[in-house]
C-alpha cells in the first residue's frame, strides 16, 4: 500500500529547520496571489506550460503536486512566490524551503520527461511593483534525484508509521461498538442518518432535540463510516467552548470502548492563539520567544510524542509542547496533519483564511465535517465575511504614523470624507464602494507594509490595528457582491464629523458553498434548525442535502404550552402589556410555585415588567440578568435555580441564559416568553429585508420572523431537559397564534 504525500507537506516535514518566524512578512491576499501567478504566466511564451501535475514514487511513498510552470524553451521549471515589500525580509529558512520544493518538482519533471538536467527557478513576484526577481540554478537529474531521495528517506519511516496507524485505526473502527448499552429515543434515527449521508457522500441537516445525545450520535457513525469511505479526517466544529468540551468527552467515551481498550485514534483540540500562547508579551519569532527559537528542530520529537497520545486536549498538548520547549499553539497546527479527529471553532474551516479548509484542499483530504449548534452558523459566518473601518480609529492611527506616511494617509482621509460628503441621512446603503477610496486604501496598505518591513519599531499599535482592519476591508471589497451591503453611518455630533464604513455580509452562502462542496459529507445539527430552507439558502448547502427532524423523546403531556392571545407586545402596545404580563406571571407562579424564567426582547422591556412586578408582588423572589455580566455573575445567577427552589429569573431573549443552559428537573419548571424575538426594525435590518426579498422572495421571514422564532424556541427549550421533567411555557403575544408562526414551534408541543 503506498502512502500519498503532497510535495509541500513532504518539504515542510523534511526540509524545515531553525526558528519559527512569523515576524511580519508582508503577505498578499489570496486574490492578489492568484492574480500575481496569472500575471507571471501571461508574460511567458505560448509554449509555456502552467500548473503541471506531477507525481513520483520513492519506496512505498507516492509524492504528488503541481509545479507552477515549465518553460520548454529554457528547459526551466518555475515556482512562483508572491510577496510585498522587501525580498530580503523573507527568512532564510523559508527560502530554503522554497528551494526544496521547486527541486522536488524539478526531479519529478526530469523523471517523467527523461531529462538529464534542468534549470530550476524561484520567481519572486512583488505584487506592489509587479516586478519579478528570478533566482536560477542548474541541476543534473542525478543531483535532484539524490535531493528527492534524501527528503523522502527522512519521511519514509514516518509514512510507514502513519500507514500502520491508519490500518490499526480502520480495523478498530470497523469493529467499533456503540459506547452505551442502548440508543436513547431519537438517537438511533440521527446516527443512522449521519451514517447514510456519509455513505452517499451527501450533506445532512438535522434538527434534533435536547437530551438525545447528539454529539455521540453524530461522531460515532462517522467513525464507523471512516474505513469504508476512506475518510482521512473528521472535523467537529463548535460555536462555543462547551460544544468543544462535549465533543472531547464523547471522544473519550467512544475511544475507551466497552472493554476499556483505548482506540488507536488521534483526537486534537484546537484553541485560539491568545488562549494557547505561553508568552503573550512576546512576538512569534526566535529572537523574541524561546518557544519559537529552534522550533522546527525540536518539533520533530514533540510531534512523535504527540501522536502517541490518544486525546490531545489543550492541557495534554500543552504538557507535551512544554516538555519539548516548543510553542503549543503552533504545535497544534502542525498536528492537524497527523490527527484523525480535530475539534475546534467554526472559523478553522469556514472563515476567509481557514486553516483546516486550506489544508484539506492542499492535501486532497477526504473529510467529514460536523457543525454543532448549527443555528449559530448564519450569524457567525456573516461576521467572518464582514469588515468595518471607523474614522475615529483611523484618525488615531494617522496621528501616530511617521511623516513618511502623511501623504498616503491624508489621501485616504480625503477620499473617506468624500464618501459621505453628500449623505443626508445618518445611515445609508451604497451599491458599490468608490474606486478612488479603495485605491487610496490599498496604496496606504502598500506603504504601511513597506514601513513594517523596514522599520517595524516605528509602527504604533493604533497604526497596526488600522492596517489589519484595512487589509480585511480591502480583501472583502475585492469580492463585493449582492451577498453583502456597503453602508456608511455618520456621526455629526462631535467637533469633527466622522463616518463608519461597513462591508456587511448578509448571505454567507457564496463564501461557504465551496467549503461544503469540498467536504465528502457534512452534518449540521441543532435543536432549532428550522425552517431548513432558510439555513440551506443562507449557508450555501448543496441542493441534494438531506433533512431530518428527529422525533422528540419528550411527550406532549410533559409540557403545558399556552399562548396569551389577548396581549400584544408590539412596540406601540408595550406600555399596555406590562400589567397583563406581570399578572400572568404571578398567576402561574401562585398556581405552581417553583423556578421560572421570564424572557424579554430587550433589557428595557425586562426592566419595565420587572419594576411593576416587584411593586405588585413584593413577596415573590426575583433575579435579574443585567447588561455585561461577567462569567462569575452568570454562574451566580444560574446557581439560584436550585432543586425545589422558588423564584423568577428575568432574562433577555438571545442572551446568555436563553441558550446552552441546562437546568433539569425542578431547577426550572417554566418559562414566559414575551415577544416573538423579532430583530429590531432599523435601517440596517430594513435594508436586509429588501435584499432578502430580492434574492429569496422572503424578505420579512428571512430577516425578522425566522431569526426571532429561533430565539423563542431556544429560550423555551430550557424547560424540558429530560424525560422526567414537567413544565409550563407561556408564549406572550397574540401573533403566536398565527398559523405561520405556530408552524415554527416544535412539532411535539401541544399548544392550548
Ligand atoms: S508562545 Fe506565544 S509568542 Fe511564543 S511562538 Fe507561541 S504564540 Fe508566539
Amino acid at each position: 500500500m503506498s502512502y500519498v504525500v503532497a510535495v509541500r507537506t513532504l518539504c515542510e516535514f523534511a526540509a524545515k529547520v531553525g526558528d519559527l518566524d512569523l515576524r511580519f512578512t508582508p503577505a498578499p491576499t489570496a486574490q492578489q496571489g492568484i492574480a500575481g501567478h496569472g500575471t507571471v504566466v501571461s508574460r511567458r511564451g505560448k509554449h509555456y506550460e502552467a500548473e503541471v501535475s506531477l507525481s513520483g514514487l520513492y519506496k512505498q511513498l507516492r509524492v504528488r503536486g503541481r509545479a507552477d510552470g515549465y518553460d520548454p524553451g529554457y528547459n526551466r521549471v518555475e515556482e512562483f512566490k508572491t510577496f510585498r515589500g522587501d525580498l530580503h525580509a523573507i527568512p532564510d529558512n523559508h527560502r530554503q524551503l522554497h528551494w526544496a520544493q521547486v527541486k522536488v518538482y524539478a526531479w519529478l519533471l526530469c523523471q517523467t520527461r527523461g531529462l538529464k538536467e534542468i534549470n530550476v527557478a524561484l520567481v519572486y513576484f512583488d505584487i506592489g511593483t509587479q516586478k519579478e526577481t528570478m533566482l536560477v540554478e542548474k541541476h543534473s537529474a542525478d543531483a535532484l534525484e539524490l535531493h528527492f531521495d534524501h527528503l523522502c528517506e527522512r519521511f519514509v519511516a514516518w509514512a510507514e508509521q502513519e500507514t500502520q496507524h491508519r490500518l490499526a485505526r480502520d480495523t478498530a473502527l470497523t469493529g467499533l461498538a456503540f459506547p452505551h448499552a442502548e440508543f436513547r429515543p431519537g438517537q438511533r434515527h440521527l446516527a443512522e442518518s449521519v451514517y447514510k449521508a456519509a455513505l452517499s457522500g451527501r450533506h445532512l441537516m438535522a434538527q434534533a432535540p435536547t437530551g438525545i445525545g447528539k454529539t455521540v450520535a453524530t461522531i460515532f457513525p462517522l467513525l464507523k463510516a471512516s474505513p469504508g469511505q476512506k475518510l482521512d479526517k473528521i472535523f467537529f466544529l463548535a460555536a462555543k467552548t462547551p460544544g468543544r468540551a462535549l465533543a472531547l468527552d464523547a471522544m473519550e467515551l467512544i475511544g475507551k470502548g466497552k472493554d476499556s481498550a483505548v482506540l488507536p485514534l488521534r483526537v486534537l483540540e484546537l484553541v485560539a492563539r491568545d488562549k494557547a500562547c505561553e508568552h503573550p508579551d512576546k512576538a512569534c519569532h526566535g529572537e523574541s520567544c524561546p518557544l519559537a527559537q529552534g522550533f522546527y528542530d525540536r518539533v520533530v520529537a514533540a510531534r512523535q510524542a504527540a501522536v502517541r497520545a490518544a486525546v490531545l486536549d489543550q492541557q495534554a498538548l500543552r504538557a507535551i509542547a512544554l516538555a519539548h520547549q516548543v510553542c503549543p499553539y503552533y504545535l497544534s497546527q502542525e498536528l492537524v496533519r497527523w490527527s484523525d479527529v480535530v475539534v475546534g471553532d467554526y472559523n478553522y474551516y469556514f472563515d476567509i483564511s481557514a486553516m483546516l479548509y486550506g489544508l484539506t484542499v492542499e492535501n486532497d483530504w477526504r473529510v467529514a465535517v460536523l457543525v454543532d449548534e448549527a443555528h449559530n452558523m448564519v450569524g457567525r459566518a456573516r461576521k467572518m465575511y464582514s469588515a468595518e473601518l471607523t474614522q475615529s480609529s483611523f484618525r488615531y492611527a494617522r496621528k501616530s504614523a511617521p511623516k513618511s506616511l502623511k501623504t498616503v494617509l491624508d489621501r485616504v482621509n480625503r477620499q473617506w470624507n468624500d464618501l459621505y460628503r453628500n449623505q443626508e441621512a445618518e445611515y445609508a446603503v451604497y451599491h458599490a464602494i468608490a474606486e478612488k477610496f479603495l485605491f487610496a486604501l490599498q496604496q496606504a496598505g502598500t506603504d504601511i507594509t513597506d514601513l513594517m518591513t523596514d522599520e517595524p519599531d516605528s509602527v504604533s499599535p493604533e497604526l497596526q490595528r488600522f492596517y489589519f482592519d484595512a487589509m480585511q476591508f480591502s480583501k472583502l471589497a475585492e469580492v463585493f457582491g449582492e451577498h453583502s451591503m456597503f453602508d456608511i453611518t455618520t456621526d455629526m455630533s462631535g467637533p469633527k464629523p466622522q463616518a463608519t464604513l461597513c462591508i456587511r455580509n448578509i448571505v454567507p452562502a457564496p463564501f461557504l458553498k465551496q467549503r461544503f462542496a469540498t467536504a465528502h459529507t457534512a452534518t449540521l445539527f441543532s435543536a432549532t434548525l428550522g425552517p431548513h430552507h432558510f439555513y440551506s439558502d443562507m449557508l450555501g448547502l448543496p441542493d441534494d442535502t438531506a433533512w431530518i427532524d428527529v422525533e422528540s423523546p419528550f411527550m406532549a403531556q410533559q409540557l403545558s404550552v399556552r399562548i396569551a392571545r389577548t396581549i400584544s407586545t408590539r412596540y406601540q402596545h408595550r406600555s399596555h402589556s406590562l400589567a397583563p404580563i406581570a399578572k400572568l406571571i404571578a398567576a402561574q407562579y401562585s398556581h405552581t410555585p417553583g423556578n421560572y424564567m421570564a424572557f424579554f426582547s430587550s433589557f428595557d422591556y425586562l426592566q419595565q415588567v420587572l419594576d411593576l412586578f416587584a411593586e405588585l408582588y413584593p413577596d415573590v423572589t426575583i433575579w435579574q440578568q443585567s447588561r455585561g455580566m461577567g462569567e462569575g455573575e452568570k454562574q451566580d445567577f444560574l446557581a439560584r435555580f436550585t432543586d425545589g427552589g422558588q423564584g423568577i429569573g428575568f432574562a433577555v431573549l438571545g442572551g446568555a441564559f436563553a441558550e446552552g443552559v441546562d437546568l433539569p428537573g425542578e431547577r426550572l419548571i417554566g418559562a414566559f416568553v414575551a415577544t416573538l424575538g423579532l430583530p429590531q426594525m432599523n435601517p440596517i435590518n430594513e435594508e436586509m429585508r429588501v435584499r432578502m426579498d430580492q434574492i429569496f422572495g422572503k424578505g420579512y421571514d428571512y430577516t425578522y420572523l425566522y431569526p426571532g422564532m429561533q430565539k423563542v424556541v431556544q429560550a423555551a427549550g430550557r424547560v424540558i431537559r429530560t424525560q422526567d421533567d414537567r413544565g409550563y411555557i407561556h408564549l406572550i403575544d397574540d401573533r403566536f397564534a398565527r398559523p405561520d408562526v405556530m408552524d415554527l414551534l416544535p412539532a411535539w408541543w401541544q399548544v392550548q
